[in-house]
């Protein structure tokens, strides 16, 4: 007995609305308020672990909040009683519980990296690999709207610090190539613009979007729904290329960068299942020289600390972004979490994930599983 046997789950439910009211991308798809799970796990010898995952909406990635809430009841009774530092283990008795739903055993899996933290007296960016630099650079999401109004939201977050963006396009062909314009025309060189798809393309209009932007400075991310499509694109285009969606874990890794298929990755914790799988694939991406946005589909303030401390421990060369997203929601979850200095968020530095969640402030919690 170690005192860190898993003895009680906690999962709550938190709704987290946006501070602009609502986020829009490809398709005409948008969330006015994110459904956020928490989740505490407890152990024999009283220490807490928090995790949190927060689907983009049900139709982002295969994955709703209502399904993480679900998941977590086919999976947390088969984590009662193991030892929640033995990440190893506890990640493979996951797996052997449910096969797939890598979302809902993302916030099982940071939750017992904080108690790793917790007990080892580090902070969980210590325990990945160590601090690199002073603080990780991060990007902001531009929801989808008309070009002129995007570019002076770009203006705007510019001059709250931010240097790098990203444009959610994915719509009518004419009007993202006006939207990539306009946005790269209020921008420096050296400041980075991504035109993000997320799918939304056909490859014709694909196609018609990367020869219309040739001359810009921008990268094209994720523009069409299946691998193949994006493969076909990205060997026309000459722009550098970012795949998310289809990266949904190592294998797609492997299978893309033997094509040849990107620059660069997005790394979600949430969509590989938590920050142990999400470090094998870092640190392959490190080595293999793949750059990385690393961050989550959404989140509140405990998804914003674990994105810190996985970005901060990623060699700054290979850092291509990351996302403060407890930025864009009206709600607190936990305190603690890294706060954005101007267009930077730093890990912190206290033991596990450093954050502490208010559980008063939270309601009743949705489901509580306790060892027998
Ligand atoms: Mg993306």
């Amino acid at each position: 007995m170690t005192g860190m046997e898993i003895t009680e789950v906690r999962v709550y439910q938190v709704d987290l609305p946006l501070k602009e009211g609502r986020y829009s991308w490809a398709d005409g798809k948008f969330v006015d308020a994110f459904d956020c799970t928490v989740v505490v796990v407890e152990t024999a010898g009283g220490a807490k672990g928090y995790g949190e995952v927060c689907p983009l909406g049900p139709f982002y990635l295969p994955a709703f909040g209502k399904g993480a809430r679900a998941g977590m009841a086919e999976v947390v009774p088969h984590l009662l009683g193991l030892d929640a530092t033995e990440l190893g283990c506890v990640n493979l008795a996951m797996d052997r519980a449910l096969l797939g739903h890598p979302y809902v055993k993302s916030a099982l899996d940071m939750a017992c990296w904080d108690l790793a933290g917790k007990r080892a007296g580090m902070p969980v960016c210590d325990l990945l690999g160590g601090r690199h630099g002073t603080a990780v650079a991060l990007y902001r999401a531009i929801s989808q709207e008309a070009p002129e109004q995007m570019a002076e939201k770009i203006a705007g977050y510019r001059d709250e610090g931010y240097t790098k963006f990203q444009l959610k396009v994915g719509g009518d062909p004419v009007d993202d190539v006006a939207r990539i314009r306009a946005s790269r025309n209020v921008l420096d060189r050296g400041e980075i613009l991504v035109a993000d798809a997320n799918t939304g393309w056909l490859m014709h209009e694909a196609a018609r979007v990367c020869d219309a932007v040739s001359d810009v400075d921008v990268y094209i991310e994720q523009p069409c729904r299946t691998y193949e499509e994006c493969l076909t694109i990205r060997r026309r285009t000459a722009r550098p290329f970012v795949l998310d969606e289809n990266v949904d874990g190592l294998h797609m890794l492997l299978r893309a960068h033997g094509d040849g298929a990107m620059d660069v990755i997005n790394l979600k914790i949430s969509k590989v299942g938590g920050l142990t799988k999400a470090r094998q694939i870092r640190d392959l991406c490190v080595e293999l020289g793949v750059a990385m946005t690393i961050e989550d589909s959404w989140g509140g303030d405990i998804i914003t600390a674990a994105i810190a401390h996985l970005a901060h421990s990623t060699p700054e060369r290979l850092r291509f972004s990351s996302t403060d997203f407890n930025s864009y929601v009206t709600v607190d979850t936990a305190s603690g979490a890294p706060q954005r200095d101007r267009g930077y968020m730093s890990a912190g530095t206290a033991p596990g994930l450093g954050v502490e969640v208010d559980e008063n402030a939270l309601g009743a919690p949705e489901a509580v599983y306790t060892a027998a």
